[in-house]
């Protein structure tokens, strides 16, 4: 609804006119889903002043004629300095919002500067939003029973059934009144419509059945020899599997449904396709939240060691509220959180289980609603609308125990929390980037518990060092678990110097013979082989070897990544796309060269050496379904692939059995980056990668290729040894006064000119200096300084960590926005203070 660059256009309102009526003696604060910088002040008319309540929506209107959903923050019998406008209607009788969230979002607000109203429309699902630009969207599931409906209502939904899509105009033409915020509530409730907004996935019917072809058969050879080898007396099933080609290629998935009919053939024939192995079927269940009988049934034992931290986890939290869990890789700390969960639901307390939102996996679902059944429930982007809603109302209404989520689950209308479980703590996802509010979820879940007197547990094999920091400062307590679940060891990590491999090879090394040998090894006695590489795409480099010129995107500074599946050279950073050259533009010669390689080139070149082998890949590209993530992890479980390559997809939080080796492709890529945390988040990937291998029943392997080999954190990766890279880094920081010893802002200035951006960061440099002095680290273009034609300036502010002085800093941020924004020069530059930045 509101882009970021309406920040200061066009939001306020035109002048208030008119005189305040005499009977009014209340005026209400109320959060608009804006980025205005504050509350908005409305009178509040004499009829409705009873129902007017804190957590309540409320009808306004805003600017000239735009009307919106607001809720009521606050109450106040202080008349203003200003003229104001009345309240037009109260939407709802009850509060939608307790009084811990708008708490909450006041917190987030000012901590991470940014506006309630922003915070608000992160936090409120679309069908809470009701304002001008939304659009009511008849649920197809409803059907057409409209006995339940009162006149107004089954005019609408009438109206709805016949058009499927109103505008909010329309709805009022329909009705002829202005004040339809309540019925479009009850049509909402009822189910007849949900809100959709133009920038959310358009809704989608659930479907039951996904086709997939066995992956055997993605290598086009494989594919070749069936169709060649087709026994003639099967027709009907080629023509079917040539359907599901074609559909496969145009979606990226396909129901069984659609391929029926589609296909025109008959579910025999499907059948005879999946008992042959080509096809699968695969329900999904990930995409309805289930109806499972609310049970509790653990059905498993602690081991001892973990028995033993699940006790002082309980011990610590007698005293202190925030507990970091230091458990190894496969430890068990998922079993360890679910007696945790056990103990807090049996005290009828809620329980919220954060995950970053790509380990929120079918795998790790199912794990819990083994034990939970339906007294889970579950967050994810990926559920549409209607769903949503119904989590609302059953974590609202105290039916749901146990969420599981990710970071936006902690707006949920929880009722009675009483524990969150931040699962991969030092996850970076965990940090909203784009747009406001960029809070962190873990940051803001500790505030967020502390206002329920909840516990918080911070669970990671890798600790942030910011929380590791706290946990030695006793500022939460902290309980080690070292063992893994079963005994076995972490895996024996080998390190291979590239150096060595390069002299007899050209370019980079990608997979040295050591790492060849080994898979094939593994392979051949039946286990499954993981590799990692953090960058998609073919070929992240291509270079004229002429004249060394670079393709680059139109929009932005960055070069071109050349992609395989599409044969195009593609922009990471604005999605443009761009034919592939055949003549450098510059030289005419055709004599390109591929610096680096991505997946896709280690998927290529995996084919090449293992044509026998079951091999998949794992990037954005390779899982852009919404259940193409889940159904590549399910056949890596089923042991239906030998290899899986991928870039951070494959490092996170899975738990695969087989897997006795891990290839590392180029530690040097994760260790160049320029940014102050490098080293700890290498060794988190490396480690968190590493945690794959071995982990049920024999000891597994990782080898780490690398040119520079004595680099520090390949020396600690070598003994997982996590206290060490803690020493190691925590003597940096302090001595560069990094975090955990200073809070940092980053802010960011964006506009379509350089000499505008750069003047006007200059000029807000000078500024901040002369309040915050030495705090101001100066103005920088960062590495990639252009992004879809804007252009990027940043300056960097890193502040002691005195909380209350902290929010004065803040507020000299703001104002000299404000001031550097009040230059009619300086008018339409972007700006964007980043507390605590990734
Ligand atoms: P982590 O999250 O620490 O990496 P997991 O919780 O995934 O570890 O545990 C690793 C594996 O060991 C999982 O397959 C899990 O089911 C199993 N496991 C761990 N603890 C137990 C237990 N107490 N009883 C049975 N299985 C366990
Ligand atoms: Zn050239
Ligand atoms: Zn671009």
């Amino acid at each position: 609804m509101v882009k970021e660059n309406d920040t200061h256009e066009n939001l306020f309102p035109g002048s208030i006119t008119g005189q305040q009526p005499p009977g009014v003696i209340l005026w209400a604060e109320i959060i608009l889903p804006l980025a205005i910088p504050k509350t908005y002040t409305y009178a509040v008319p004499d009829g409705i002043v009873a129902k007017v309540i804190p957590g309540c929506r409320v009808e306004v209107v805003f600017g000239k004629n735009k009307k919106y959903a607001g809720i009521v923050k606050s109450i106040s019998p202080v008349h203003p300095a200003y003229e104001t406008k009345e309240i037009i209607n109260v939407i709802d009788e009850e509060p939608v919002i307790y009084p811990q969230q708008l708490q909450l979002w006041h917190w987030i607000s000012e901590y991470y500067t940014c506006s309630e109203g922003e915070v608000m429309n992160a936090a409120l699902p679309a069908h809470l939003k009701l304002s001008s630009e939304a659009i009511l969207v008849y649920n197809e599931e409803y059907g057409e029973d409209f006995s339940t409906l009162d006149n107004e209502e089954y005019l609408v939904a009438e109206a709805l059934l016949i058009k499927r899509e109103l505008r909010l105009q329309e709805v009022q033409q329909v009705l002829d009144v202005n004040h339809v915020y309540p019925v479009i509530k009850k049509l909402i409730e009822k189910k007849v419509c949900f809100i959709w907004e133009a920038f959310n996935e358009k809704y989608k019917i659930k479907k039951a059945n996904y086709v997939i072809l066995n992956p055997e058969f993605n290598r086009e050879e494989k594919l070749n020899d069936l169709f060649n080898n087709w026994e003639t007396r099967a027709p009907k099933q080629l023509e079917l599997l040539l359907s599901y080609l074609h559909l496969i290629k145009m979606d990226g998935e396909v129901t069984q449904a659609a391929l029926l009919k589609k296909s025109g053939a008959s579910p025999a024939q499907l059948k005879s396709l999946t008992d042959k192995n080509i096809l699968f079927i695969e329900k999904r269940s990930i995409d309805r939240i289930p109806s499972l009988p609310k049970i509790l049934s653990i059905d498993f034992e602690l081991s001892e060691a973990q028995e033993r931290a699940l006790d002082k986890i309980r011990a610590a939290f007698n005293s202190l509220n925030v507990c970091l869990f230091h458990g190894i890789t496969s430890s068990g700390k998922t079993q360890l959180y679910i007696r945790l969960i056990e103990d807090y639901i049996k005290k009828d307390t809620q329980v919220l289980y954060l995950l970053p939102e790509i380990t929120l996996t079918a795998q790790v679902i199912r794990r819990l609603q083994k034990n939970f059944g339906g007294n889970i429930g579950i967050y994810h982007s990926k559920f549409n609308n209607n769903e949503r809603v119904e989590l609302w109302n059953k974590i609202n209404n105290g039916e749901l125990k146990i969420i599981l989520g990710a970071r936006s689950a902690l707006f949920l209308p929880f009722k009675n929390l009483g524990l969150i479980i931040v699962d991969e703590e030092h996850d970076s996802s965990y940090k909203q980037q784009d747009p406001a509010p960029r809070y962190n979820a873990r940051d803001t879940a500790i505030f967020y518990a502390s206002l329920f007197s909840a516990k918080v547990l911070l669970g990671s094999a890798t600790p942030s060092i910011e929380s590791y920091y706290n946990a030695r400062k006793n500022k939460y307590a902290l309980v080690e678990l070292e063992e893994r679940y079963g005994g076995v060891l972490l895996p024996a990590i080998e390190i291979i110097d590239t150096k060595l491999v390069a002299a007899s090879k050209k370019g980079k090394v990608m997979l040295s013979p050591q790492l060849k040998a080994a898979i094939e090894e593994e392979v051949s006695r039946n286990k499954q082989v993981i590799l990692f590489q953090n960058r998609r795409g073919y070929s992240p480099v291509l270079i004229c070897g002429t004249c060394g010129f670079i393709p680059h995107c139109v929009n932005c500074d960055v070069s071109l990544t050349l992609h395989k599946f599409s044969n195009r050279l593609h922009c990471h950073y604005c999605g443009t796309s761009y034919p592939k050259l055949i003549e450098c533009p510059a030289c005419g010669s055709v004599n390109w060269m591929e610096k680096n390689f991505g997946t896709e080139k280690i998927e290529e070149e995996l084919q090449t050496q293992f044509p026998s082998y079951r091999i998949a890949r794992m990037d954005l590209d390779s899982v852009r379904g919404k259940t193409a993530h889940d159904n590549l992890i399910r056949l890596f479980e089923q042991h239906r692939l030998d290899i899986l390559a991928g870039t951070q997809m494959v490092v996170k939080g899975l738990d695969f059995e087989q897997v006795s080796l891990v290839g590392i492709l180029d530690a040097d890529g994760l260790l160049s980056f320029t940014d102050f945390r490098v080293n700890e988040r290498a060794f988190q990937q490396m480690e968190q990668v590493s945690g794959r291998a071995g982990r049920k029943t024999e000891r597994g392997k990782v080898m780490i290729q690398a040119a520079k080999i004595d680099h520090p954190v390949l020396l600690f990766m070598q003994q997982h040894d996590y206290k060490s890279l803690y020493n190691f880094e925590i003597e940096n920081r302090k001595h560069f006064f990094y975090p955990p010893f200073s809070r940092i802002i980053k802010i960011t200035l964006k506009h379509r000119m350089r000499e505008v951006v750069n003047e006007a960061a200059e000029k807000l440099g000078d500024a901040l200096k002369k309040d915050l002095h030495d705090f101001v680290m100066g103005t920088a273009s960062p590495v990639v300084n252009r992004i879809r034609n804007l252009y990027l300036m940043e300056l960097l502010i890193k502040l002691p960590k005195d909380a209350a002085r902290l929010q004065v800093y803040k507020k000299v941020i703001t104002n000299h926005f404000n001031l550097l924004h009040a230059d009619k020069k300086f008018k339409s530059v972007l700006l964007i203070a980043d507390v605590d930045p990734n």
